[in-house]
């Protein structure tokens, strides 16, 4: 389901293919030589059915509920395993908590700089930027995204009392 908001802008609420992504999970462990544990699959899943970029300390204890003897080391040292092997991606938020991206199709993020809320969006504009020539000349550029940093419509609407900023 994607609400539309414009022809070039889109909020995807659901990019994620479950099945698909989960396949791919497989094949990038099985390429890495890492062994697919449940407990391994169960922190992959957490991050796909949870769209909200979770920290590592949110999936502690999301995972918690299904394995109570997992440590927060393990899932924080499996979410670094995963980052390395492709299927995660790290992302910055305002508070300098990691942040995990289960997404790892070209998007880009808007970030609450209350609440730490990171919401993904498409746009083609966005993905069609120029990266300078000068940055391209120096450094071996590997990805690009735009972060959009606001105040959301939740945070926004409890402030507007106080007047803005
Ligand atoms: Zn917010
Ligand atoms: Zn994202």
């Amino acid at each position: 389901m994607a609400l539309i908001i414009s022809n070039s802008y889109y909020m995807v609420a659901n990019m994620i293919n479950e099945k698909q992504a989960l396949e791919s999970f497989m094949a990038r462990c099985r390429e890495h030589g890492l062994r697919i544990t449940a407990q391994r699959t169960a922190i992959y899943k957490a991050l796909i059915d949870d769209r909200s970029h979770p920290s590592a300390d949110m999936v502690y204890r999301k995972i918690r509920a299904a394995f109570p003897n997992i440590s927060f080391d393990t899932v924080n040292r499996t979410l670094s395993t995963f980052v390395d092997i492709g299927v995660l991606k790290v992302t910055e938020s305002h508070n300098r908590q990691k942040r995990f991206d289960a997404n790892t199709e070209n998007h880009h993020h808007l970030s609450c700089v209350r609440c730490g809320r990171i919401v993904d969006f498409e746009s083609r504009e966005f993905d069609e930027l120029k990266i300078p020539d000068g940055i391209r000349d120096r450094y071996e550029v590997l990805g690009k995204r735009v972060v959009i940093e606001c105040i959301c419509d939740a945070c926004g609407s409890n402030s507007r009392k106080g007047g803005r900023r």
